[in-house]
């Protein structure tokens, strides 16, 4: 099977299992564990931040910067696609007592003058008090859409204004770097606390990390023992993101390569209604319902040995990673091939 359902379908290299065996590990919620407390100071160093905390999971890690810089009953400004507000659960109404304030942005982007529209006045107390911005790059939902760094500078200057606190889902971060070839020191200039997962484009098995100043770090892992996120000989783990900051990070063009071959060769089946523009790891497109249905074109591609994912039931997705090789990736354009000629 060609696995193209997520990019958190990979599985640890051998060279990145033998760097996690060679961890250095102690107890890390006494703050013991010397590998996990390299790759805090290295993460945070990458992006210029004051510190760094390891997490089980990027849920986690936003769930923790919203308890950050909210108080129940506060709003948060995001787009409607946003994965804060789509896919952690209700985690933002369960664990800070916040609703979300949704806005509806260019796959997934939202600008500068809808956040200024979205906040509410400060002095009419029948609103909720907006107290946070989060932005999302690279966009889940949006296709692996990237900002513009002049729309992030933008918006901060609104933040700074009207005192907001200015959050970064970065899940994906790190293809946004590699595709607009930004400084990742730019971001931690620009953001309050800043969130990116190792366990997708970068091939980790697990982990995320929470970056912000030293403050705001000693406070976040007070909420993440609060929500179960202390963890002990954990330096395994951190050796896996450290192994992957090293030498799974450039090579993401490579996958955003391949995913721009996807999105051409899916342009030409007669079926494929549209494809969404591809700027890095996530190829969206939308099918003509007369003739398929999402469930239908996903048992065509099993047939081929391919696995994708429906986003709803005319929305597809394939997402190129660091499993998916030469090998498949001339297979899966055969195959489209095959379907654009039928
Ligand atoms: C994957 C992802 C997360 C974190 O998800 P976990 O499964 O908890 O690691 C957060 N934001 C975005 C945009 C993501 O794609």
């Amino acid at each position: 099977m060609v696995n193209l359902i997520s990019d958190t379908v990979t599985k640890p290299t051998k060279e990145m299992l033998d760097f996690m065996m060679s961890a250095n590990v102690g107890d890390d919620v006494f703050k013991n564990d010397e590998s996990t407390n390299a790759l805090e100071v290295k993460v945070a160093r990458f992006f210029d931040k004051e510190a760094a905390l390891f997490f089980p999971s990027g849920t986690m890690a936003n769930q923790t910067a919203i308890k950050l810089h909210t108080e129940p009953g506060d709003q948060v400004i995001c787009d409607h696609y946003s994965h804060i507000f789509n896919y952690e659960g209700g985690g933002a109404s369960f664990n800070s007592g916040v609703s979300c304030k949704l806005v509806k942005g260019d796959r997934g982007r939202i600008s500068a003058t809808q956040v200024k529209q979205a906040i509410n006045p400060p002095d009419f107390y029948h609103s909720p008090k907006t107290r946070l911005v989060s932005l999302e790059n690279t966009t889940n939902k949006g296709g692996g859409a990237c900002y513009e760094l002049q729309e992030i500078k933008a918006i901060k200057g609104i933040c700074t204004k009207h005192q907001l606190a200015f959050h970064l889902d970065g899940a994906r971060l790190w293809n946004a770097l590699v595709a607009k070839n930004h400084d990742p020191k730019d971001y931690g200039a620009q953001f309050d606390t800043i969130s990116v997962c190792f366990s997708k484009g970068l091939g980790a098995p697990i982990g995320s990390a929470l970056l912000g100043s030293k403050t705001l770090i000693e406070k976040a892992l007070r909420i993440r023992k609060i929500l179960g996120g202390g963890m002990r000989q954990v330096g395994y783990l951190a050796n896996a993101a450290s192994f992957a900051m090293d030498y799974h990070f450039e090579r993401l063009a490579i996958d955003h390569r391949k995913a721009k071959e996807l999105s051409e060769a899916l342009e030409s089946i007669k079926w494929v209604h549209s494809v969404e523009p591809t700027e890095t790891n996530i190829v969206i497109f939308n099918i003509d319902t007369v003739d398929f249905s999402a469930d239908h074109i996903i048992s065509e591609f099993k047939k081929y040995h391919i696995e994708l994912i429906a986003m709803d039931s005319t929305k597809l997705r394939f997402v190129t990673h660091l499993d998916y090789s030469d090998q498949d990736h001339n297979h899966v354009l055969e195959t489209l091939k095959n379907m654009a000629s039928l």
